[in-house]
């Protein structure tokens, strides 16, 4: 499995918390100048989470990985589309989840507690774990969903064409 690494733009504070919950290195400032995003992601080798088409073309003239997020698209969809894109795997491990508040590295207390090795913060499967279970059921199902429809469009596709062409 390919480990990758990202950096989020100010707009995306959400999806850089999902994306440690889900165990992945994400940088992310809460204001941040575009050549600094870019810096970091060529010297780090991080890949650009923005809402900022402008960025991500400056971004790409430098061979960076860039990844617009549409204002309109829910959470699933973008950890959809992150899955399919860069095989990002949509399940929770805490063991190796990283700390949402500060991107630091998780360590175990004890079966069902850990903490940030730099901020110290707390974590505990309560509540909110049902939650983060169920958003991430919603967006492995949208894996399901767009493969049926984009397989059913390509056949129709097909049919539309032999009946055209008869
Ligand atoms: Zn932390």
């Amino acid at each position: 499995m390919s480990y990758r690494k990202f950096i989020a733009d100010a707009m995306l504070g959400k999806l850089a918390r999902w994306l440690r919950i889900l165990g992945y290195d994400t940088l992310y400032f809460k204001d941040s100048e575009d050549w600094k995003i870019i810096k970091i992601a060529k010297n780090e080798n991080r890949i650009i989470l923005t809402r900022d088409r402008a960025l991500c073309k400056k971004a790409e003239k430098s061979s960076i990985d860039c990844f617009v997020v549409l204002p309109d698209d829910e959470i699933e969809k973008v950890l959809f589309l992150l899955s399919k894109k860069y095989g990002i795997v949509l399940e929770v491990n805490p063991d190796s989840s990283r700390c949402s508040e500060c991107n630091g590295v998780l360590e175990k207390l004890d079966k069902n507690r850990w903490r940030c090795t730099k901020c110290k913060k707390e974590y505990w499967k309560g509540k909110h774990w049902e939650t983060i279970t169920e958003i991430l059921i919603r967006a492995r199902s949208m894996k399901d969903t767009y493969g049926i429809t984009k397989d059913r469009g390509g056949k129709q596709g097909k049919r539309n064409e032999v009946i055209e062409n008869s």
